[in-house]
């Protein structure tokens, strides 16, 4: 068996009959959390207001189920398909033993997604355009259930990355508001690259603030990877979404 061509993937879809892959991330696990409640001891925030989601995306199933073993109910992915047949797997093979995970749509997602997320997702936290926001609203009426909406703002000058403007972020608002189907959770933001963090959450929880001036509901922050959840912590962040911290690297052209 060559072992170097496995992606991750592939490797922790093997069997694991000592355990070793579900006692490394119960480990790693550990030392989140614990990062997690020291961060909001020291600024004096209640650890339950910050929620952890694990970013599993290429990773297998097997994985989500050991964190839900251990407690992590909210799994973050990037890419419809690869979501939805880990969560048929696991609903399948294991059937209403996973039904309390919450899956969390944190990725770029295109309107011809959306019916499918509809049926398994709890949230969307890419929610960036219009257009998203009436198919959503429609595949939700259509499912006849609500979708959680996070309305992601882009916090770097650059058009090409996600993330609405942060002058267009009411305007988004007020249709999810005006959209049956839709829940708006709040704002949801991704650090630019080699900028400091906290100065983009800086910004972020201030477009938050504004946000809740209209809507006083929505107030949650999902901000924080592996990298930067510490700084996301100080500047207000409900919804932390943490991938390499918990699982380990990713090949950078899967990520
Ligand atoms: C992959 C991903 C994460 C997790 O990133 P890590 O750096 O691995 O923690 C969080 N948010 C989004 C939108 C992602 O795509």
């Amino acid at each position: 068996m060559s072992v170097v061509s496995e992606t991750p993937a592939q490797a922790a879809d093997r069997p694991d009959p000592t355990g070793v892959r579900a006692a490394q991330l119960v480990e790693r696990l550990g030392e989140v959390r614990r990062r997690i409640a020291q961060a909001c001891v020291r600024t004096g925030r209640d650890s339950d207001e910050v929620s952890l989601i694990a970013v599993t995306k290429t990773f297998p199933a097997e994985d989500v189920r050991t964190l839900a073993g251990a407690g992590v109910l909210d799994v973050g992915e990037n890419k419809d398909q690869e979501a939805r047949s880990k969560r048929d797997r696991l609903t399948t093979e294991f059937p209403g033993q996973y039904s309390s995970v919450r899956w969390h749509h944190v990725g770029v997602l295109q309107r011809n997604k959306c019916r499918s997320v509809m049926t398994y997702a709890a949230a969307v936290h890419s929610v960036d355009r219009l257009s998203l926001v009436r198919t959503l609203g429609a595949e939700a009426d259509r499912a006849e259930r609500t979708m959680e909406v996070f309305l992601q703002v882009s916090l770097d000058a650059d058009p090409g990355r996600a993330g609405a403007p942060a002058e267009q972020v009411a305007e988004l608002a007020d249709e999810v508001a005006a959209t049956t189907g839709l829940t708006l959770a709040g704002v949801m933001a991704v650090a630019p690259r080699n900028a400091d963090p906290g100065q983009a959450f800086a910004r972020l929880a201030d477009v938050s603030g504004r946000l809740r001036a209209d809507h006083p509901a929505a107030v949650g922050m999902s901000a924080g990877m592996s990298a930067d959840f510490v700084e996301a912590i100080e500047h207000g962040a409900t919804h932390l979404r943490i991938g390499t911290a918990l699982l380990g690297g990713r090949p950078p052209t899967l990520g």
